[in-house]
């Protein structure tokens, strides 16, 4: 027996985070120590492994899904004068996107059961914008949390209301709709990645679009790194020698490095076994939290999700402690846990555009009860155990 043992702090739990094996070391040094650090052989090899894992026919490295969405957006024609509407449920990337464009944004109100865009909403929202002439351009729906959104109601809507549809799947890599993988872009024309380290696969920072379409595929490669094209047959005039090349628009530099697209390509090949321990985790959360007085997140029959996060509400129908309560608690716990997400619209730069609190209620509803805990694929049984013993400690 020892009579000097002090307790020392149980070791921080993150939300989420990253799972880098000796294989996406290799991957990336390998990078280090050739020729191509950037614009080189590694990037065309991730952007098959994305093609590959989503079906689709194209997939577009770029440094962010951020700079995804923007280029998205441009290639979808978006511009001034034009509006886009996504989810407030979102991080406030998917609408500053619009912005970017000098374009208007404007947000659905989300289902109280998904979290995601609400499809009734939706389609109100689209008949009063036709009858006022009002009508966006494009729809951002966000799969939040890895549950894909009802993707064929919300073609079907595209199709009556003329506009187009790019997913933001910066939650939803693995993720499946109809036993389709998200990416495919079956339901709109284009999808867009994050691969930021506490998404599902990183390549530290870095993005991907998905499209099945040639014309948009040309114009995401453009946008990516400056407008500029080296392709003989893409020409405006014919080439005076070998150097020539034509900036044709005004793109960006949203290139992604070879160092990161062998990271993301090495993660991608891990992507099954990433998904299998998510929902293995998550139907862990199911059975141990079912008698607590939370909300545990509902699942729709059509979607496999890829469990980027695992999202409780604080059901306060059957509890007086507070969502801060229990965040407080599990926070000085050295539980890592984080909220998903404050509505866009009330942050200080939207409402200054002219949003409200109170513009979408269930949206600011479900916020002040939602809490995120910890799921990534190397948290442990005893690390989950521990989340939901103290979580109980909290709600008692
Ligand atoms: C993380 C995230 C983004 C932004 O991704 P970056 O790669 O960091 O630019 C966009 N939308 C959603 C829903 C996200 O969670």
């Amino acid at each position: 027996m020892t009579t000097t043992d002090t307790m020392s702090p149980p070791a921080f739990i993150p939300y989420g985070r990253q799972d880098i094996n000796q294989a996406d070391i290799d991957a990336v040094v390998d990078v280090l120590e050739g020729d191509w650090l950037t614009q080189g052989p590694a990037i065309e090899r991730f952007e098959q492994a994305v093609a590959d894992a989503t079906g689709a026919k194209y997939a577009v490295a770029i440094s962010s899904c951020t700079a995804g969405l923007h280029i998205a957006c441009l290639a979808a024609g978006l511009s001034r004068g034009d509006t886009l509407w996504t989810s407030p449920n979102t991080f406030v990337a998917s609408a500053n996107a619009a912005r970017y464009c000098g374009a208007n944004v404007d947000f659905v109100d989300i289902d109280p059961q998904t979290y995601n865009i609400s499809i009734s909403a939706l389609a109100d929202k689209l008949t009063k914008a036709k009858a006022t002439n009002t009508l966006p351009k494009v729809v951002i729906p966000v799969h939040f949390s890895g549950q894909a959104c009802n993707m064929a109601a919300i073609h079907q809507l595209s199709q009556e209301f003329g506009f187009t549809v790019i997913e933001d799947a910066a939650h939803a890599i693995g993720a499946s709709y109809q036993s389709v993988p998200v990416g495919q872009c079956q339901h709109s024309a284009m999808t867009v990645f994050s691969f930021h380290p506490v998404k599902i696969v990183t390549t530290a920072e870095g993005g991907v679009v998905t499209t099945n379409d040639n014309t948009l595929y040309d114009q995401l490669i453009m946008l990516r790194s400056h407008g500029i094209t080296k392709e003989a047959d893409k020409l405006t005039s014919p080439a005076e020698g070998g150097w020539s090349y034509e900036q044709q628009t005004l793109g960006y530099h949203y290139r992604m490095t070879d160092i990161q697209a062998a990271l993301g390509a090495s993660q991608v090949q891990r992507l099954p076994e990433f998904i299998a321990r998510r929902r293995q985790l998550a139907a862990q959360y199911d059975e141990m939290l079912a008698d607590l007085p939370v909300i545990r997140p509902y699942q729709a029959e059509s979607q496999q999700s890829s469990w980027h996060l695992y999202v409780v509400q604080i059901d306060s129908h059957k509890t007086s402690t507070t969502r801060k309560a229990v965040f407080d608690g599990l926070r000085a716990a050295n539980i890592g846990v984080q909220i998903h997400y404050i509505p866009v619209h009330t942050q200080p730069y939207y409402k200054a555009i002219g949003f409200n609190r109170g513009d979408f209620p269930v949206a600011e509803s479900y916020y002040q009860q939602a809490i995120s805990l910890p799921m990534y694929p190397t948290l442990t049984d005893a690390e989950q155990q521990r989340v939901v013993a103290t979580l109980r400690g909290f709600l008692a």
